[in-house]
């Protein structure tokens, strides 16, 4: 929460308390810090939660503090307002919730959104003019494909994409072809790419990125971390300028909000800052309050996830009616092994399952289950299947879909908190129903 210091010389206000983030030289982790940081009782009234801020706007002390809090917004003065103005711009409970987020990936800095995909548009955006090209890693989510296609071709971008397992020469090849068709303002990745679990080489990309252009025309990376962030993969650390989100997924983590992140330093995210203040992409402060809530426990769930996912992988790759199971845990050798190990820190909950047979399969499958729930979306505390080719994708052309492996067998879990074992349980018998 940003500290409304007395600007005036008048008046002075009660400051937070400074946070507490070491004792005695030790570092306090992501865990411990979700239960306080960036929040001081005092200024509420010694409440031990934020309280929700259901405010439009909020009362300047003075004129002149209002004068340079708009300095902030405006951008006359970098690094935004310096105390809060208008709840199209900021709030408490966006704020508190922006620190934390920053937390987990040491991020400088922080913005909410009010869904992922405006958080994606918002950033695209803010980087992309007519004429530009945008590099991005395939697939990306249908939405961002549609965004970056459809909706920002019609103004004139252009774009190149790179397979997402694609090596250093590939996408070296990718970046020149880029450099011939127009300005590249951005380069966006996303993995593991949806639905196919691919990993992109972030370092690769970063390596690419800094031989191919000077430091004044480099575009910034920015990567969209939903599948594993923020707790399997820290893609800040491996040469991504932006980490993008759908906190709707595993960061909400209860299937109960839609919301959106970018996090990064300081210099990149102010003029997205920017872009959000003018269109109003922010998060609500009563979605903001339960993403709080949600972090405190982001650890205890996703963990427990994953645990349950290695378990039922473990299961399922060995049942005779399963022809594969796409899981990054099972990934020993070859390329996408090795971007695994340099890049990511767990294997996630989501993965892929491909039955014997075809459509019919995948749905007596789907319809036989009895915990899991026939529904898109992922990383929410109950366990979570659906056919892609038939639902999320099934407007995919069908060679796209062929290329990507999206065929009509292909089963996509996102594994809950449940007991694993009755997870098994579960799924043992709607392999046994079809
Ligand atoms: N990115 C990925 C990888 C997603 O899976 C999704 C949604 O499924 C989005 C972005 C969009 O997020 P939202 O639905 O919160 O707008």
């Amino acid at each position: 929460m940003n500290d409304e210091s007395d600007l005036t010389g008048t008046t002075p206000r009660r400051r937070p308390k400074p946070d507490v983030l070491e004792i005695g030289g030790r570092k306090l982790k992501p865990s411990t810090l979700m239960m306080g940081h960036g929040f001081d009782p005092a200024l509420s009234e010694g409440s031990l939660k934020p309280p929700i801020f259901l405010t439009s706007t909020f009362v300047f002390e003075t004129a002149a503090a209002g004068k340079r809090f708009f300095e902030g917004i405006t951008g006359k003065r970098p690094g935004g307002a310096e105390g809060l103005v208008y709840s199209r711009f900021n709030g408490p409970n966006q704020e508190i919730l922006e620190d934390r987020l920053g937390v987990w990936e040491e991020a400088e800095d922080a913005l909410s959104f009010s869904s992922g995909m405006s958080a994606i548009a918002t950033l695209l955006l803010t980087f992309v003019q007519p004429g530009d090209v945008i590099v991005h890693s395939g697939p990306l989510y249908a939405a961002t494909e549609t965004l970056i296609a459809r909706i920002l071709g019609r103004f004139g971008v252009h774009y190149l994409d790179f397979a997402a397992g694609a090596s250093r020469e590939e996408i070296d090849d990718v970046l020149a072809r880029a450099k011939a068709l127009g300005r590249v303002s951005l380069i966006y990745l996303e993995s593991p790419a949806n639905p196919t679990n691919q990993l992109v080489d972030v370092e690769a990309v970063a390596a690419s990125r800094d031989a191919a252009f000077g430091a004044d025309e480099r575009p910034p990376i920015a990567i969209d971390n939903t599948f594993l962030g923020p707790l399997w993969q820290h893609p800040l650390k491996h040469g991504a300028d932006l980490a993008v989100y759908s906190l709707t997924k595993y960061a909400g983590g209860h299937s109960d909000l839609v919301a959106g992140a970018v996090i990064g330093s300081k210099a990149l995210i102010n003029p997205i800052r920017m872009m959000r203040n003018t269109i109003g992409t922010i998060l609500d402060p009563h979605s903001a309050w339960m993403l709080l809530r949600s972090l405190e426990t982001l650890e205890l769930r996703m963990s427990r996830a994953g645990e349950n996912a290695a378990k039922v992988c473990a299961f399922l790759r060995d049942h005779p009616k399963v022809e594969s199971v796409g899981y990054l845990g099972f990934l020993k050798e070859g390329r996408q092994a090795d971007i695994f190990k340099r890049h990511c820190l767990g294997a996630g909950s989501t993965f892929s399952l491909y039955l014997k047979g075809g459509e019919r399969e995948a749905f007596a499958f789907l319809d036989a289950l009895k915990i899991a729930k026939l529904a898109v979306s992922l990383g929410g505390t109950e366990t979570l299947a659906s056919a892609p080719a038939a639902m999320t994708h099934l407007s995919v052309p069908d060679e796209r879909k062929a290329a990507l492996g999206i065929s009509d067998n292909l089963v996509r879990i996102s594994i809950g908190v449940e007991d694993a074992d009755d997870l098994v349980a579960d799924f043992g018998q709607a392999l046994a129903a079809i």
